[in-house]
């Protein structure tokens, strides 16, 4: 965590933790649940109006590289709203299936505010606005005419907004379903420490309209990867969430390779790495990044957890997720910024580097362990359907056989009779 404090800030610490108590409450007695809970520092902090605006119009000033749609989507009376936003320098080659594809997301739970404010300033690093004193905007100009990046700034703004209606713990969205949990991999699975205020996974996969909107978007994008973005503590996932390993083969070394560099560079090897379950502490069952990379086959999915105060109380949710002053808030929102730019930098020729491509269309997002698993599926499927075909006229011979000798049976039977009666 933070030990090294500098000394000024230390003071203030020891006038806060000690005799700040003592003023509010001139009995001396301090219980945990007496303590002042944080509230939103709108100082630092947007409104998820204000910050949905200000990347409106960053995207308007910049037409050039910026674009964006708003999907909507519904059932049984509830109504939710995404924003994306497209990151494509227009070059000659103007499809961006011929691209690298990067899909992020922001924002997935209510309460983890400062992960939104991270896409907004990587969104104007991105549109050249601002500058990040550790690499300027023309180092990485070459890298990102290759890459289209599709960010979601805000995947639950339903829930966000009532986090800013003063529900601080709130990670779920407008109806009560945690979004993390609502994906189709080992979807509905139950710990024994489940709690369905932080974990409800909805009466069945994908029947929030912002999971089926996340989940269109990575179909028809077909990213090849993948970043969920939240807070709570300092890591790089990868999967798996609902177990405590990661997947086999190539593929899953590539990840972690990355991921150690990104640490290293950015973090002084200070994040946990590794498959979230195994890292976490607990198996989370239906997550976006495990569905993204079993069944959208999103070659590298990642979990960033970008901020978190280990030493806040379980009851003060907003400093539990996020920086509450602006030293701290500058510090997450740059770094990772950077540590973003040197995932768009690093993981395109990471991949194409394996696999020797030179096209991105060809793969389609779909390399899996080394092979192209797209292939590899219809060359099962081809072989599947042989065998099918074989048995059915195998079982369709041997029921005409039956019938044919049942009627010959039956007529010797009938003269039989006849001759008998
Ligand atoms: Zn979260």
């Amino acid at each position: 965590m933070r030990a090294l404090l500098p000394l000024r800030s230390s003071i203030v610490v020891v006038f806060v933790v000690v005799l700040v108590p003592f003023i509010t409450n001139p009995r001396g007695v301090n219980s945990s649940s007496d303590a002042p809970l944080t509230s939103i520092p709108l100082d630092l902090y947007h409104t998820s109006d204000a910050l949905l605006k200000e990347i409106k119009s960053l995207v308007l000033r910049h037409p050039d590289t910026l674009s964006m749609e708003t999907v909507k989507m519904g059932n049984r009376g509830y109504a939710a709203e995404v924003l994306v936003v497209t990151y494509d320098r227009k070059t000659k080659h103007d499809n961006e299936k011929s691209k690298f594809r990067i899909l992020m997301s922001f924002g997935q739970h209510g309460r983890e505010l400062i992960t939104s404010e991270v896409a907004l300033q990587l969104l104007s690093v991105l549109a050249e606005e601002h500058n990040i004193l550790s690499m300027g905007p023309v180092s990485i100009t070459k890298e990102l005419d290759n890459i289209v990046i599709k960010v979601v700034p805000m995947e639950n703004l339903n829930g966000r907004k009532l986090v800013e209606a003063g529900d601080l713990c709130e990670r779920r969205n407008g109806r009560g379903v945690d979004l993390n949990r609502n994906w189709g991999v080992d979807w509905g699975k139950k710990e024994k420490d489940y709690d369905p205020y932080e974990e409800n996974p909805g009466t069945a996969p994908f029947s929030e309209p912002e999971a089926q909107i996340m989940r269109q978007l990575a179909k028809s994008f077909e990213p090849h990867i993948w970043v969920n973005v939240h807070s709570g503590m300092e890591a790089l996932f990868m999967p798996y969430d609902h177990k405590n390993t990661t997947p086999d083969g190539h593929m899953s070394n590539l990840m972690e390779f990355l991921l150690w560099d990104v640490n290293r560079l950015h973090f002084e090897e200070k994040c946990l790495v590794g498959s979230g379950g195994g890292l976490v502490g607990y198996l989370a069952h239906g997550t976006t990044t495990d569905y993204m990379y079993d069944v959208v086959k999103v070659p590298m999915a990642f979990t960033f957890e970008i901020y978190g105060d280990s030493e806040a109380s379980s009851k003060d949710c907003f400093k539990m997720f996020n920086p509450v002053d602006k030293l701290e808030f500058n510090k997450a929102v740059n770094k990772w910024s950077e540590a973003f730019l040197t995932l768009f930098r690093l993981g395109p020729s990471r991949l194409a580097t394996t696999y020797g491509l030179r096209k991105w269309d060809s793969m389609g997002g779909k390399v899996i362990d080394g092979s192209l698993e797209s292939n590899k599926e219809n060359k099962i499927d081809g072989l599947d359907l042989g065998m099918k075909d074989l048995r059915n006229y195998f079982r369709l011979f041997l029921l005409s056989s039956v019938l044919l000798m049942f009627m010959f049976c039956s007529r010797i039977s009938k003269s039989k009779y006849r001759q008998t009666n």
